[in-house]
């Protein structure tokens, strides 16, 4: 909103923008929409316009998805796979919802507030449906209404391909809407607001005695996050990096106070990280593969274009002669189960491993000495979980591990590793 400054009589100056983000936890049910709403309003009297960006209630997307599926099922059969392009003019509405309910809480409240989609707030994305990547930001509409003095609130997760169709950008892509928009709106700060108080060194539902992180590296929680810690969506961080957006991951529980409990993700100086271990992460939405290919008639291309059309992401992938190993992400392909059964029909080679996790260590120089790895690898033995599959980089080790051995592994790996005695 721009402002008369009685300082000076012909200037006028706009207040700082905060772009707040509240996931599913955060607005699971009225009573906590209420919060929400009261904490975007504080926000507003401390003199900040305010963008809020809001995921679906609760588990509200992972609802839609079972009724798709069930609705495919009863018509088509177990193999019918939803098209993603209705998925996602289905799994949208979720967010729309929250934005609406938000609306009116906030104007309950007195203030004036006016809900958008994705679409119209100019988020643009490519085409790729039920994973989509933003391309580019036209806040026009966010701009003006911030102008009339409105809080905005955004539908997060989803946004308009250029050939005009609804599209969402990959689970977990609210915290992806809130970076860009406070990249393309010049915010002054980024909040992410869930249900834990900022990052740790392990998931604490997994590993109890996690350690809060005050400050965290772009770099770091990237590659966290890339590894599959659902803190924060990895889009989100590389966004952030990338245009210089300070984050603010914050709990919607605790009290609004001046200086909360909070973990500020931003560029840290090189001399402040010691090369060292520095967070655990495990991932069940993988998938081990390997092909075993005939070099006369070769079935990977056809396999990468199945892996494709079914939202399957490449982990990590290495062929050596004819043989491929694939560590496979299947948190976008929500079909995944249909696409198995036709890549087991049309190609018999490619075999999976049922059942596995993916465990990383991640952090700085952990190969510089390799006995880490070798702990690393005794540890999981030890656990009677070896690694099936084994990466090692100066910023990551990563186990592919039984799945029912995943959450000892993390509190393993964390008292060996990362906590600090
Ligand atoms: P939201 O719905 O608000 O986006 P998410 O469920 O996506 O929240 O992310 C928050 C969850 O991430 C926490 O409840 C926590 O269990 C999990 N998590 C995984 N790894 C970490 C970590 N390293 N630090 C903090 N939380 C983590
Ligand atoms: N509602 C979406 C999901 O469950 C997006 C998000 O929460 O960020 O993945
Ligand atoms: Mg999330």
């Amino acid at each position: 909103m721009l402002l008369t400054d009685p300082s000076s009589e012909n200037q006028v100056r706009s207040l700082p923008i905060v772009v707040q983000k509240y996931g599913g936890s955060s607005v699971a049910d009225v009573a906590k929409l209420g919060r929400v709403a009261d904490r975007v309003v504080a926000t507003r009297r401390a003199g900040n316009d305010v963008v809020v960006v809001v995921s679906a209630m609760g588990k509200t997307t992972d609802e839609l998805l079972r009724v798709a599926a069930d609705v495919g099922a009863a018509g088509g059969g177990l193999d019918f796979e939803p098209p993603r392009r209705e998925l996602d003019m289905l799994v949208s509405t979720g967010e729309r919802v929250t934005m609406a309910l938000l609306s009116i809480a906030i104007q309950a409240r007195g203030h004036k507030a006016i809900s958008f989609t994705g679409s119209q707030c100019g988020i643009i994305t490519n085409d790729r449906h039920f994973d989509a990547r933003i391309i580019e930001v036209r806040p026009h509409r966010i701009e003006d209404e911030i102008a009339r003095g409105h809080i905005v609130i955004v539908a997060g997760y989803q946004g308009m391909s250029y050939r005009r169709e609804i599209t969402t950008l990959g689970r977990g892509g609210s915290d992806t809407t809130a970076v860009a928009l406070a990249a393309a709106l010049r915010a002054e700060r980024c909040e992410i607001y869930s249900d834990v108080d900022g990052v740790y060194s392990a998931d604490p539902r997994a590993v109890p005695s996690a350690q809060h992180l005050p400050e965290v590296d772009y770099g770091t929680l990237q590659t966290m996050a890339e590894s599959g810690a659902k803190v924060l969506c990895a889009q989100a961080v590389e966004w952030a990096r990338r245009a210089g957006i300070a984050i603010y991951a914050r709990s919607t529980f605790d009290p609004v106070v001046a200086e909360p409990r909070q973990t500020l993700v931003r560029q840290l100086e090189p001399s402040s990280q010691q090369p060292r271990a520095r967070a655990v992460v495990a991932d069940t939405k993988i998938v081990l593969a390997r092909l075993r290919d005939d070099p006369a008639q070769p079935a990977l291309p056809m396999v990468l274009d199945m892996l494709s059309t079914a939202g399957v992401t490449i982990r990590e992938l290495s062929t050596e002669g004819a043989d491929t190993t694939m560590v496979l992400s299947v948190l976008n392909a929500p079909q995944w189960g249909a696409t198995r059964t036709e890549l087991g029909r049309k190609v018999p080679a490619f075999q999976l491993v049922p059942a596995v996790a993916l465990v990383s260590l991640c952090g700085g120089g952990l190969t510089d000495d390799p006995s880490g790895l070798r702990e690393f690898c005794r540890l999981l033995e030890e656990l009677g979980a070896p690694a099936q599959l084994l990466v090692a980089s100066p910023l990551r080790f990563a186990a592919v591990i039984a799945q029912q051995h995943a959450v000892a592994a993390q509190q393993r790996l964390h008292e060996a590793f990362v906590a600090e005695r």
